[in-house]
């Protein structure tokens, strides 16, 4: 059914999608920020950092005791015993990207993962040494691949490769990344994509993209900073060399989280891949032998890429997050993610100004829940006056403002009370 006939932008039809929404429930379960009138605000910026799980405070409060009564005893005596610690998600962190247990491991941050997978999988030859990135590409991914260029003695200017959107077109089509690989794939030694762009919303057909580069021999990885969370994914399935993603945005893990990384068993098997090791990434039983065995023997999978033991006081958040995650799984927020960001889309082309312009594509299966708007006359100003309103979404210059209606927490009343600020503020027909 059209969007037209399925929704209305009567307030009294938001109530209903909220009373029918089997996901409303779990909105009680975060802490959600006021707004200048002091009730909860209309939150929008849980792609650019999502909010705290109640359950937090405990979990966090958990390792305090832990540490303020064990002690050193903490690693193997605490709740979640520290020594293994990120053990706890092998099976929640496979099944929220698709992959399989031992595929996934929580460290580091993301942009540093991106630099050890790389370390890994960016092994340029004199024929094989280009990277392909998309434009826009967010400035971290960009200075991590140019200093990877760098670093092994290439320069931007031959060895990266930007696909663009076509003229007058704002996202890009995986035809004419193909064409690209076609053409000078011999030369690619790896495709570094996000797999939500982090400007247009965009979600590409990783799939697709994965066999094009599979096809030409070059290595394919993933920024899933904007995907992780907000769409199912099929890593393993998929055939992906590496993903990663944080765990602030759509994770809700709390400002700097211990990131996310995928590498796929094909390589987390190979224990002579070049990497940077540390004692975390050792074998578990050997790992304590300290001096007494100073060979470095990688453990399968891609625990064996972890350097450092992990932050337990930041993992905490997302042993929470991910629990939850579990519990309500992909596809059930995914079903009303469709919902939620088709109704926004509704009510925004209800509104009908010539001023604000939806550039994230118009096909759900090419989406997550983001939109993306180009805002006439300054997306700034307009954030502001809806901030006014208690409505928070972001800006991206010089003229996007992002909103991300979030199934776990927003309700079809939130998305309602945006398109009212917007109509507000923007005029409409
Ligand atoms: C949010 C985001 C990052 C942030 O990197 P950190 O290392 O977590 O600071 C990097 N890349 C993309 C595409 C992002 O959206």
């Amino acid at each position: 059914m059209a969007d037209k006939d399925r929704f209305s932008a009567d307030v009294a039809f938001a109530k209903v999608l909220d009373a029918e929404d089997v996901l409303g429930p779990y909105r009680e379960s975060f802490h959600i920020p006021s707004g200048p009138n002091g009730l909860a605000c209309a939150y929008f910026a849980g792609n650019s950092l999502g909010l705290q799980p109640k359950r937090v405070l405990e979990r966090v409060n958990q390792e305090l005791y832990d540490w303020a009564t064990l002690g050193v005893d903490g690693h193997f005596r605490g709740e979640i015993p520290w020594f293994s610690y990120h053990e706890v998600f092998r099976e929640t962190g496979a099944r929220l990207v698709g992959a399989k247990p031992g595929e996934v491991v929580l460290m580091n941050s993301l942009s540093v993962n991106l630099h050890l997978m790389m370390v890994s999988f960016y092994r340029p030859t004199r024929e094989r040494y280009k990277i392909v990135i998309e434009d826009p590409c967010f400035p971290s991914d960009i200075y991590a691949v140019k200093t990877q260029l760098a670093h092994h003695g290439y320069e931007a200017g031959d060895a990266l490769v930007i696909v663009s959107p076509r003229a007058g077109e704002h996202t890009l089509r995986e035809a004419d990344l193909e064409e690209l690989l076609e053409r000078e794939g011999d030369s690619v030694a790896l495709v570094l994509l996000g797999g939500v762009n982090f400007v247009t919303g965009q979600l590409l057909d990783m799939q697709r993209i994965a066999v094009a580069c599979r096809a030409k021999g070059c290595m394919v990885g993933f920024d899933l900073a904007h995907a992780a969370g907000n769409v199912p994914l099929s890593l393993h399935d998929w055939d992906v060399d590496f993903a990663c993603w944080c765990n602030y945005k759509y994770l809700n893990s709390g400002p700097g989280a211990v990131a996310g990384c995928f590498v796929h068993e094909r390589h987390g098997a190979n224990s002579d891949l070049p990497r940077f090791g540390g004692w975390w990434g050792n074998d578990p039983a050997t790992r304590f032998k300290m001096q007494l065995i100073p060979e470095f023997s990688p453990r399968a999978g891609a625990e064996g890429w972890q350097i450092s033991n992990p932050p337990i006081l930041a993992l905490a958040p997302v042993k929470v997050s991910y629990d939850l995650f579990d519990e309500v799984g992909m596809d059930k927020l995914r079903a009303k993610s469709l919902e939620l960001t088709g109704y926004l889309e509704f009510l925004v082309d209800e509104i009908g100004s010539d001023g604000v312009e939806i550039i994230t594509p118009r096909d759900p299966a090419a989406r997550g829940c983001q939109l993306s708007l180009k805002i006439k006359g300054g997306a700034q100003a307009l954030a502001k006056k809806m901030q006014g309103d208690g409505v928070v979404c972001d800006v991206r210059e010089p003229d996007v403002v992002r909103v991300a209606p979030v199934p776990l927490y927003n309700s079809f009343c939130d998305v309602w009370r945006f398109a009212e600020s917007l109509r507000r503020h923007v005029g409409g027909e």
